[in-house]
């Protein structure tokens, strides 16, 4: 299958090598973060393949489906800045940062994906020169206007060349939560690698799928998320572009995260034991086999039986369902877990959601005061990993009568 929206790869896009064996396969699914307006609800949105992959040389875990970046783009609406919490996470990252490898003022820190400059803003307070690297051209636009430098384009050897020439090489360079959205990984790190200073460091924060699959945290996967990186793989893919591990820390983001630290293959900082021992524990725990995945997809297929099943026996008696939460995530639940005929509509708190209609199925996304009007007999948490804080936030519904109803890593209610 190739054409302009999606194609699939044969090779392994770190290690070239083609034996690669399709290890979770999920229903297809339209791109899952576009939510569409009244106008464009016409347009029908495909669903597509999505499918997890493992490479049997280098153990690298992606989507072998790719689709074109300019169709992902389109609608873009998130925004780092809009998620409160977020400005205290980025001053502790870039003190961090500057701390332990010693950065001094005035040095150049680059964010790759740099969103609307949430996390370049942190740097700029600790002292130093950024520049941020955005594709999408409001937000960079919009990062642009609140002061933060903001290339607007994919990042490449031509931006490359035009921040060296401006700036200089960077001391630090940052990829957080974008590393895994890289279609061609290779040649994007061979060019982070050409910007880095010769005593710079490389860090990578990025999704963690041996502890987020640990959790059932499928809904991860989405067809913008290429690669479901181990510290293994991504060790053998630094190798290859003249780079190196020196830390690993995991981290808590996203059901389980890793924020990776590397520099130049011959740069003088002394490798931290954490490197050698989480690549270890993945070894002993067989996450480069494949009958885990066997076991995992086993589990997906049953967790969703009983949810269906508690679903209709719910729906049988009369009783009414809504939903919470729209996201990327949600719509790849919905998809593969066929949830879409259990409730009437979708309520979430983010504001920019209100009034859209969710990719492909079209279900409408109310703020959460509908819920209080209708009060339905049973709320299910769509966006699971933020159940703490949502039946916290919302324990007045609680009173009012309605139930919530947490699917995942177990059904719970
Ligand atoms: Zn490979």
């Amino acid at each position: 299958m190739s054409n302009k929206f999606i194609r699939k790869d044969i090779l392994c896009r770190v290690c070239g090598s083609d034996e690669i064996e399709t290890i979770l396969k999920l229903n297809d699914t339209p791109l899952e973060d576009q939510f569409v307006d009244e106008l464009n609800k016409q347009r029908e949105q495909k669903a597509l393949p999505l499918e997890l992959a493992i490479c049997k040389k280098c153990g690298y875990v992606h989507l072998p489906y790719i689709i074109n970046p300019e169709e992902s783009y389109v609608d873009y609406l998130y925004k780092s800045g809009v998620t409160p919490g977020l400005r205290l996470h980025y001053d502790e990252y870039a003190k961090d940062i500057v701390e332990n490898y010693n950065i001094e003022k005035e040095s150049l820190v680059v964010d790759l994906g740099s969103n609307d400059g949430s996390m370049l803003a942190s740097f700029k307070r600790q002292g130093m020169n950024v520049v941020g690297v955005e594709p999408a051209n409001l937000i960079a636009d919009y990062a642009n206007q609140s002061g933060i430098k903001t290339i607007n384009d994919y990042f490449s050897n031509e931006v490359v060349s035009k921040i060296v020439s401006g700036y200089g090489k960077a001391d630090v360079i940052t990829a957080n939560y974008m590393f895994a959205n890289i279609d061609d990984i290779v040649n994007f790190t061979k060019s982070v690698e050409a910007l880095l200073s010769e005593d710079g460091v490389f860090v990578v924060e990025t999704g963690y799928h041996p502890e987020q699959f640990n959790i059932k945290m499928f809904d991860y996967i989405y067809h913008e998320h290429f690669s479901y990186f181990t510290v293994g793989t991504l060790s053998y893919l630094f190798d290859q572009c003249g780079l190196k591990i020196i830390d690993v820390q995991k981290t808590k983001p996203k059901g389980g995260s890793i924020r990776v630290v590397t520099q130049k293959q011959d740069g003088l900082r002394e490798t931290l034991p954490s490197v050698g021992m989480i690549i270890d524990s993945e070894k002993e725990s067989n996450i480069y086999g494949i009958e885990m995945y066997r076991e995992f997809s086993n589990s997906l297929q049953e967790l969703k039986a009983d949810l269906i099943e508690l679903l209709k026996s719910i729906k049988d008696k009369g009783k009414s369902i809504v939903a919470f939460g729209a996201s990327h995530s949600t719509t790849t639940l919905i998809y593969h877990f066929e949830l879409s005929d259990y409730f009437d509509y979708i309520v979430d708190d983010n504001k920019a959601k209100h009034g859209l209609y969710s990719p492909g199925l079209h279900i409408p996304v109310f703020p959460t005061d509908r819920m209080y009007v209708d009060r339905p007999d049973y709320i299910l948490i769509l966006a699971w990993q933020h159940k703490l804080s949502i039946t916290k936030k919302h324990k007045l519904i609680i009173e009012k009568g309605s139930t919530f109803i947490v699917p995942l890593p177990k059904i719970d209610y």
